[in-house]
């Protein structure tokens, strides 16, 4: 059936493909990516050979009605971002709303994300949570953000992270709740993949000897913590 397909790409492992994310590929008659240069990196891979146009920040609005139009002459229209889920801290979802506008029909596959990957790997409580993106680079802003996920009772807050900034955000934790239990996700599904948990004050020490590389996940703890959890911070 001609459709949207949004496809979710490996995050760093090209092993975490799912079988339906290639037969979309494959029953594609174009495929729509957030950069593609490195989207035919990863089709030369898995030898798809199709056609590929651009869907990015800057062309979503006006590609958007170009990829309609596609489908209602009888295209299955793929999409992929960099990497992971199309539409979290990515492109797609204007793509998204306006196919509902047009009543042309949106398949969304499951598959890899770093944010319920981190969340689930840090430990950290997972009934609620809260993802809020990217830190904001500028100090005043990213500490409004800290500041909320430390206010947060019962909820886990994720954050994408650059690892320039992380010991900085490290520090401001520290300075407003050195306590707090906090993971650091790095180059999840990669080969040099960690989780370091700890108290922000210790996070901070460990990064200052250590300062990070890679792609990173931030998550805090809410101020109540599970039992499983209590007993770990205090012995930290
Ligand atoms: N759509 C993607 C997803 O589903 O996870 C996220 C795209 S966002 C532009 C990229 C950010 O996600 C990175 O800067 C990093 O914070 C996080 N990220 C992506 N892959 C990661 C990985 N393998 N390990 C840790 N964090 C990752």
């Amino acid at each position: 059936t001609p459709r949207v397909v949004l496809v979710p790409t490996p995050i760093g492992n090209l092993g975490d493909i799912t079988l339906r994310a290639l037969d979309a590929l494959k029953e594609a008659s174009v495929i729509a990516c957030e950069d593609t240069r490195r989207a035919r990196i990863l089709l030369k891979h898995f030898e798809i050979d199709k056609p590929t146009i651009s869907l990015h920040e800057h062309n979503e609005a006006s590609r958007s009605q170009e990829i309609i139009k596609r489908v209602q002459d009888g295209q299955v229209v793929a999409v992929v971002s960099d990497a992971g889920m199309p539409g979290i801290s990515d492109p797609g979802l204007r793509l998204t709303n306006a196919c509902a506008d047009a009543g042309v029909p949106v398949e969304v596959l499951p598959g890899a994300c770093a944010v319920p990957l981190a969340l689930v790997g840090s430990g950290m409580p997972t009934e609620q949570f809260v993802f809020d993106g990217f830190l904001p680079p500028k100090s005043g802003r990213r500490q409004t953000m800290l500041t909320a996920a430390l206010e947060r009772e019962s909820a886990t807050s994720i954050f994408y992270e650059s690892p320039h900034r992380l010991t900085k955000t490290l520090k401001a934790l520290a300075d407003l709740d050195p306590e707090r239990w906090v993971c650091v996700a790095r180059e999840l599904t990669k080969k040099f993949e960690t989780y370091h948990q700890g108290n922000a004050s210790s996070l901070l020490e460990h990064f200052t000897k250590q300062p990070p590389k890679g792609e990173i996940v931030l998550l805090i703890a809410p101020q109540k913590l599970p039992k499983f959890l209590t007993d770990r911070s205090l012995s930290d």
